[in-house]
């Protein structure tokens, strides 16, 4: 097969190769049904074994108490942002907001459009380069909910531990680390995330909810966006994403065929060892973010000269290292190393990172 570079982009991102083998190899023909899974009617026994088996592996995965639904849907991790609150604000219409970035900006626009929004805290103070501490969040007695997102996939910032919200249920948006350690379900109301990260292709969005928020959208909410007549179609009440759905299976069962998400962690927690120790062990590179709350999985970092970017960005393409170039909003450079991104890639990196160091300082 063709040498594939490493690719570092922060969504669409990087697959596990089997995966694709996989799929590549089931395209003309899904295990002797003679179809192709893009092929298939929704309704067929084939597609239904393809979603259930795809809902068992997440929830043995991720330890998804029986009474959360498992939600496949579209629209992406931003039509969250409007369902959220369409679904759960409920007549109060208030809820909380963490600002921890651009992807909660974003969630707290959309949440505006549908009632009162409390930013309960925001680390525009430091730039967003810290997860404020739980125990200063104002929060509003009669919000709905607290929504967090819980990796900051363009500032690097992701949530260690999880806040406790009490009777309050806790909302967050896992898009760009959902599957990337293991996380306790049962703190959450309700996660969110878009597929083109940790899960499958782009056109996919998860949702996993507590059965006791379904229910609540006021009659005016569009079918299609009421987590309940998604939950009791069994996220079939139209056509769902079939292919996006079947790519998630095999991404669960390789999950599964490692050694499930502490294996996946112990994995992820190696690479981003590797460029932070890197990153700190030189004022060549830097990056911003207070070192508890570093996410493992989007490294952004700048060089000390900035005008060095494009050189670095030329050379590491010429290295087989590809999307490495930081978001518009911040610039410099950001690695996004998701649970795909194998350890050698990271070294890969790494050694670039030396090498240009050692030519360019
Ligand atoms: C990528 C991303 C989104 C947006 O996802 P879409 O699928 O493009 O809507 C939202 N939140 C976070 C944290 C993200 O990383």
């Amino acid at each position: 097969m063709m040498a594939r570079p490493w690719n570092f982009s922060a969504g669409p991102a990087v697959l596990p190769e089997p995966v694709l083998e996989r799929a590549a190899a089931e395209m003309l023909d899904w295990r002797g049904s003679g179809m192709s899974v893009m092929e298939m009617s929704h309704r067929g026994k084939e597609f239904e074994s393809i979603i259930a088996d795809a809902e068992a592996d997440l929830r043995a995965l991720m330890g998804i108490p029986a009474n959360y639904k498992v939600l496949f849907l579209q629209g992406g991790a931003t039509l969250q942002f409007a369902m959220v609150p369409l679904n759960l604000m409920g007549e109060g219409g208030r809820a909380d907001y963490v600002h921890t970035g651009e992807w909660a900006k974003k969630a707290i626009a959309e949440a505006k459009k549908v009632g009162q929004v409390n930013v309960v805290a925001s680390a525009a103070d430091a730039n967003f380069s810290y997860v404020p501490a739980f125990d200063t969040w104002q929060r509003d007695p009669k919000a709905a909910y607290v929504h967090v997102t819980t990796n900051e996939t363009i500032g690097g910032v992701e949530f260690h531990a999880i806040p406790q919200t009490g009777d309050v249920p806790l909302v967050a948006d896992m898009s760009s680390h959902i599957l990337s350690r293991s996380m306790d379900v049962s703190r959450f109301g309700l996660i969110y995330a878009g597929a083109q990260k940790n899960i499958g292709p782009a056109g996919l969005t998860l949702v996993i909810v507590r059965e006791d928020l379904l229910g609540r959208a006021a009659a005016s909410v569009p079918t299609l966006l009421d987590y309940k007549v998604m939950a009791d179609g069994e996220s079939m009440v139209n056509t769902p994403p079939t292919y996006g759905v079947y790519i998630a299976g095999l991404v669960f069962e390789w999950l599964k065929g490692i050694g499930g998400l502490p294996e996946m962690e112990r994995r992820n927690r190696a690479k981003a060892r590797l460029l932070y120790d890197l990153i700190d062990g030189t004022d060549f590179y830097s990056n911003p973010v207070a070192i508890a709350d570093r996410s493992l999985m989007n490294i952004p970092f700048r060089l000390r000269d900035e005008s060095l970017d494009d050189l670095f960005l030329k050379g590491a393409k010429v290295a087989g290292l590809l999307q490495l170039k930081g978001h518009r909003s911040v610039g410099g450079m950001r690695a996004s190393i998701y649970n795909a991104m194998p350890l050698e890639g990271v070294q890969a990196l790494a050694d670039y990172m030396r090498e240009f160091e050692r030519t360019n300082g």
